[in-house]
């Protein structure tokens, strides 16, 4: 019997009220771990896309006139209604993404966490007074919204990744238009319902399900829209920012990541594997920063090896919905082909499969992969350098540190990095030679909202959070005024 979904909302929500498509086409949206469906979601186009960019720009002349504390009010009210809501939150999210319940509930949380910090954050855009050369003058900048802006987002973290850009953009006085992923929609039209009922005005947010080009067609190429906010695929990042290149408009892309995990030897293998393990089947692999490429010393690999292999056997599959599962479905049928193709590209390549490897038999229904540990990998492996984006641990040896830098470094991807040691010197040489912009020294989950986030290479443009997160929302104005007499 399918479970009772929380969240009530089927429709899209456009200048402050819920409707549907202007075709009134619906979407299904699929339980990974049932295959069934849950729910039909009204299913959005271009001319709606169109319609909510009319919204936020009649909204924005007097949410940007609002000073920063009583957005505040607005934002601080959605982090405690999501607090609040925390249970009914995670349920929609296992049910339509198949994370289990307690790192569901752990996303609300962190993003309920994001709202609270930017609602502060807001109140600290400022400018500067500089110095003048000529007596006669005086200089200052000043902080000014960009202005609507549109968002885009995946749904391996549905509610997290559209409060990095809903939270900041709303506390520096822009407005926004957001387009959750196709297969998680319900998630983010939980978060409008906290927002709504934490006094959201009119216009000021909006939320289109519906086909991805359209509404990217529409945010490209209306000109009220100043700057577009994507999370997802280098792929995708990279059309729209040749499409952005038309209107300049301003960009902020969280794109793909192919982190390593780096481990000295003078760190606990045992302890270091199990740390290991839990960040690396966290949402199945699902997480740009995952780590996905396993650079153990030579001197303790066998060890970790062996504790990684038994620690990811005793993860429990199942249900995110049911007790005691660490691991679920993955999100949908092609992530399954995708990831079985990476493992039999490098095994004819020559890697053992020290356990998993290949889609689960135990359940008749549902996207579950047996989580995966493999070694003796051949360089040409594409699990080395695709991304992932699996329940897969490939474990390589290393013996010299700079030799692991480069090997770490050899990537297109530049997003998440991790280092496991005790000794000072190599934990500082590594932090500064790794080409990545976020690095976990013995910290396998280093993600808060006060800290930045976002890559270097073609894992993105920006930094999403911190303070830098709420400057990416504003532009900086130069006044220089002239004395009399
Ligand atoms: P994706 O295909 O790029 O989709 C992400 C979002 O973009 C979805 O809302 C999707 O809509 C939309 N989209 C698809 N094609 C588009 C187009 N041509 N123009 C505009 N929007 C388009 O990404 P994914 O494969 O689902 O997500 C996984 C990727 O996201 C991985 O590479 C992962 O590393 C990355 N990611 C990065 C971060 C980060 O912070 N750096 C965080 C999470 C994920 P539809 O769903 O309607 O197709």
């Amino acid at each position: 019997m399918s479970a009772t979904l929380p969240v009530k909302n089927r429709q899209l929500y456009i200048d402050g009220a819920w409707c549907d498509s202007s075709t009134g086409k619906k979407l299904g949206v699929i339980n990974p771990a049932t295959e069934e469906t849950i729910a039909e979601v009204s299913f959005g186009n271009r001319a709606d896309a169109a319609r909510a960019v009319a919204a936020a720009s009649a909204a924005l002349p007097a949410w940007m006139k609002l000073t920063a504390y009583d957005r505040a009010k607005v934002l601080k009210k959605t982090a405690d209604l999501m607090r609040e809501r925390a249970d009914a939150l995670a349920r929609t999210m296992t049910m339509e993404q198949g994370k289990p319940l307690v790192e569901a509930k752990g996303e609300v949380m962190h993003s309920a966490d994001t709202f609270e910090w930017f609602a502060e954050e807001g109140k600290r855009a400022y400018g500067q007074v500089i110095p003048q050369t000529n007596p006669a003058k005086r200089h200052m900048t000043i902080k000014h919204p960009v202005g609507v802006v549109g968002a885009i987002g995946p749904w391996n973290f549905p509610i997290t990744l559209q409060a990095r850009k809903i939270a900041p953009a709303l506390a520096a006085g822009c407005t926004i238009v957001c387009k959750p992923a196709s297969q998680t929609p319900l998630s983010l039209i939980g978060v409008f319902e906290c927002l709504i009922d934490a006094g959201l005005p009119k216009g000021v947010a909006n939320m289109v399900i519906g086909s991805a080009n359209e509404i990217s067609d529409e945010f490209m190429q209306n000109e009220a829209v100043r700057k577009i906010s994507f999370t997802g695929s280098t792929a995708v990042g990279k059309q729209l920012m040749k499409q952005a290149a038309d209107q300049v408009k301003r960009l902020s892309l969280e794109l793909g990541g192919h982190a390593p995990f780096i481990v000295f030897p003078d760190a606990d293998p045992e302890v270091v594997a199990k740390a290991a393990v839990l960040g690396k089947f966290r949402n199945n692999g699902q997480v740009c920063i995952s780590p996905s490429r396993f650079f153990v010393h030579k001197d303790i690999e066998k060890r970790f090896t062996e504790v990684a292999v038994a620690e990811a056997k005793n993860l429990k599959l199942g249900n995110g919905l049911d007790e005691g599962v660490v691991v679920g479905p993955m999100f949908e049928k092609k992530a399954l082909e995708g990831t079985q193709a990476l493992i039999d590209d490098a095994k004819g390549k020559g890697a053992k499969i020290l356990t998993g490897g290949g889609k689960s038999t135990r359940f008749e229904r549902g996207y579950f992969f047996e989580p995966t540990v493999l070694s003796g990998l051949s360089q040409d492996a594409r699990i080395l350098t695709d991304e992932p984006f699996a329940p897969v641990m490939p474990v390589l040896d290393f013996s010299k540190l700079d030799d692991v830098i480069a090997a770490a470094n050899n990537t297109k991807y530049g997003l998440a990095a991790y280092v496991f040691t005790n000794d000072l010197s190599v934990a500082w040489r590594m932090a500064e030679g790794l080409e990545a912009g976020i690095i976990g020294l013995n910290d396998p989950v280093p993600a808060t909202p006060q800290c930045p986030f976002g890559g270097m290479k073609e894992s993105g443009m920006g930094r999403e959070l911190a303070h830098e997160g709420l400057e990416a929302y504003l532009e900086t104005k130069y006044v220089s005024m002239m004395l009399r007499g």
